[in-house]
């Protein structure tokens, strides 16, 4: 059994973690930043981002690689496949210490301060099939499984950013992509509503829920409920993606911080959550807007105030 100390552990290598990594190493902080797989979160499922300051369209894995690249030239490199199972307060005195548990191995860390920047999670609607036939229709990946329903026809549901980002994706290859969402307007930006009815094969069926996802071996159709009349529809498709929202990844540090009544983790300007010592950044964070930039920048703020917090002054 290995016990690294640290005086910071940053949990998550999205835009969030490299942000807080790339102001952990300015601040010369003795800090390690590990990510249960390779960087970048869920920008990596993410075709292109056209609204991050300075650069243009890039795709999510482009943005990451510069990312990562600016960090690891300050010397400030992720561990890679490093998933932290749980995270344990052991207190010492007045001080907080915290040992943070790697899945699956005998190995922790023992460190003062943690960021939490593990994200989040996209939700499943809870129909049965869901489970059952993913990656074998059931997708929640357009970027990654997009281009296998070439000339066949797709379902989106829901009515966010993420659901019209990923079904204008869809577009480029499928047939044709229905858009199921249970209102009458859509959640999303107007840019992206507006490119979404401007395409051709894009049908957006208002006012409808998912019911019943049908195939044996893989998806063979869907049935909607429109919720005005409660009338069944049946759609034949190949490939369905669920774009329902997300929950957060906060389960490593539930019961020792304060968490809103969706999972994620509350902080306050500084970034710091309820419990001294711990501090979250990005997506897992309750906040009014989830975006790269905002990410980021939170990961800044929660590596600048843990240097203040170690130095005694905040
Ligand atoms: P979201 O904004 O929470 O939207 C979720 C969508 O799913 C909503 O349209 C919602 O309907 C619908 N929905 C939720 N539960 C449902 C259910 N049980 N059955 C049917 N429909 C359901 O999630 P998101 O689109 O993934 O976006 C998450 C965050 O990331 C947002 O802050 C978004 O702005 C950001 N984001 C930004 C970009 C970008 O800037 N390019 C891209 C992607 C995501 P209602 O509208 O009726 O609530």
């Amino acid at each position: 059994m290995v016990e690294i100390k640290k005086d910071l552990l940053i949990i998550g290598a999205g835009p969030a973690g490299l942000g807080a990594a790339l102001y952990s190493k300015r601040a010369d902080l003795d800090f390690e930043i590990v990510d249960k797989q390779m960087p970048g979160g869920q920008i990596m499922n993410t075709e292109f981002i056209e609204n991050y300051l300075g650069f243009g369209q890039r795709s999510g894995f482009e943005l990451i690689e510069k990312f990562s690249d600016h960090c690891k030239g300050l010397g400030a490199e992720v561990k890679t496949f490093c998933p932290i199972a749980l995270v344990e307060l052991v207190k010492r005195g007045k001080e907080n210490f915290f040992r943070c548990n790697i899945a699956e191995s005998a190995d922790h860390y023992m460190v003062r301060t943690i960021i939490v920047a593990s994200g989040a999670y996209p939700k499943m609607l809870g129909l049965e099939g869901e489970q059952r036939l993913f990656g074998r229709g059931v997708s929640y990946c357009a970027t990654c499984d997009g281009p296998l329903y070439r000339d066949k026809d797709v379902a989106v549901v829901g009515g966010g950013d993420t659901a019209v980002e990923e079904a204008l994706f869809l577009a480029k290859f499928a047939k044709k992509v229905y858009i199921i969402h249970r209102r009458d307007k859509l959640r999303a930006v107007s840019i992206l509503q507006e490119r979404a009815f401007d395409l051709e094969n894009v049908e957006i069926v208002w006012n409808s829920v998912l019911e019943k996802i049908v195939g044996e071996k893989k998806v063979d159709h869907i049935l909607i409920k429109n919720v005005d009349d409660n009338k069944i529809k049946k759609i034949d498709i190949q490939g369905l993606f669920e774009y329902v929202g997300f929950g957060a990844n906060s389960a490593l540090v539930k019961g020792i911080v304060k968490l809103d009544a969706n999972g994620f983790i509350i902080t306050d300007k500084y970034m710091r959550t309820s419990c001294r010592g711990i501090y979250a950044a990005g997506d897992v964070r309750s906040t009014a807007l989830r975006q790269v930039v905002t990410a980021v920048a939170d990961g800044a703020v929660a590596a600048t105030s843990i240097d203040k917090h170690l130095r005694g002054l905040i």
